[in-house]
């Protein structure tokens, strides 16, 4: 099985990066594969603890919010921080998720 550590930082850096490349103003049609992205994610996630606990979230009150980069982004931050806190991990700073995520890149 997987490394569940590993296998979740590198997760976590496909997320947010799809967040941070998310377009400012999406189709329609980008919002819906956004949305399928998420649900296919939750089921096929190679962590089925994890997965279940992903889906349980999205389920319970905490739909993806996708309707521009600035929502997604925060959505991802707050699912992220709800992990987090599950784990006894300390929270995010999500004022602080351009910075980490998007605009500290340098290349
Ligand atoms: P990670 O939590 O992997 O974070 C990587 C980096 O992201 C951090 O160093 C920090 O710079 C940044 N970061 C941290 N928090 C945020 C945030 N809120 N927003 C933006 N950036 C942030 N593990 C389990 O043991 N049980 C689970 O049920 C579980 N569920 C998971 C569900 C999903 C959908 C994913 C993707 C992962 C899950 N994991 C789970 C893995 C877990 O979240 C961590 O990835 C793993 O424990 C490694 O943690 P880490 O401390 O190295 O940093």
């Amino acid at each position: 099985p997987p490394d569940v550590e590993q296998l979740g930082r590198s997760s976590w850096t496909l997320l947010h990066s799809i967040a941070a490349t998310y377009p400012e103003k999406p189709s329609p049609q980008q919002q819906t594969d956004t949305r399928q992205f998420l649900q296919l994610f939750g089921k096929m996630y190679p962590c089925w603890v994890c997965a279940d606990d992903f889906r349980e979230y999205m389920a319970k009150g905490n739909e993806p919010k996708v309707s521009n980069r600035a929502e997604f982004a925060r959505w991802m931050c707050e699912a992220h921080n709800a992990v987090n806190v599950k784990l006894g991990k300390e929270k995010f700073d999500c004022n602080r998720w351009d910075e980490r995520w998007r605009t500290g890149w340098k290349d």
